[in-house]
């Protein structure tokens, strides 16, 4: 009998903000999750290095999920040395949870581009991956991420405890169209992002003056 399973939410997280933490809520009330986890990454191989540092970016997680028990930080990728590969992630957690299905998380945007990462067909030996439309990103799929789409969705969110990995399932959350490159945009150009973001990570930002050019 598998456990609940858990969401995995990868990403730069430069700055975390509430695109993220709603997102991350609405699918685990929807998915029925234990528990989503926030995966800040080091050295992500596939875009421009975080302004932010690490321990910036997994302290406004931190204070962001104080008070939600079913979100937390999960730092093991800023611990590992080198490039973030999501496979090697998955793969640590696998080892640490054998019977819980995990739910790898990732924007239409991100799945876009899935085969060029590190060894990615074997992403599906470990988990489940959650597709999320997002406002306001459209981006043509790579043609095998879509034959891996036709291949492996389901509709049914119970297929998602059954099994520990390996299907795909579309969700389209309440849409809020909120991206740490906007924030970093009106900080960088003197601007406020308040309410895009929990105020006290803003007044972290602001105190240590981040993003500013
Ligand atoms: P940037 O603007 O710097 O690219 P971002 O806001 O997209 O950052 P990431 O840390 O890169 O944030 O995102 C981590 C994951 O969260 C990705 O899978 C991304 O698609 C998803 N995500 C981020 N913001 C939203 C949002 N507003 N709605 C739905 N998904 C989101």
């Amino acid at each position: 009998m598998n456990q609940s399973p858990i969401g995995i939410l990868g990403g730069t997280f430069d700055p975390i903000h509430n695109g993220h933490l709603r997102l991350a809520m609405e699918l685990a009330s929807e998915l029925r999750l234990a528990q989503v986890r926030l995966i800040p990454n080091g050295r992500p191989p596939h875009r421009d290095q975080p302004i932010a540092t690490p321990g910036q970016r997994s302290k406004w997680i931190r204070v962001a999920t104080a008070s939600e028990p079913r979100l937390r930080l999960d730092d093991r990728e800023l611990m590992r040395k080198g490039h973030s590969y999501t496979i090697d992630t998955l793969a640590s957690l696998r080892a640490e949870l054998p019977d819980t299905p995990l739910c790898l998380i990732m924007g239409r945007d991100v799945f876009a581009h899935l085969p060029s990462w590190q060894a990615w067909k074997q992403l599906f030996d470990y988990a489940h991956i959650v597709l999320i439309e997002r406002p306001g990103m459209s981006a043509d799929y790579a043609p095998e991420a879509t034959q891996a789409l036709e291949k492996r969705r389901i509709d049914d969110v119970q297929a998602l405890h059954d099994s520990l990995g390996g299907h795909i399932y579309n969700y389209a959350p309440p849409p809020l169209a909120i991206s740490a490159s906007r924030i970093r945009e009106l900080l960088a150009a003197d601007e406020s992002p308040r309410y895009l973001l929990p105020a006290a990570i803003l007044d972290d930002i602001m105190d240590a003056k981040v993003y500013r050019p």
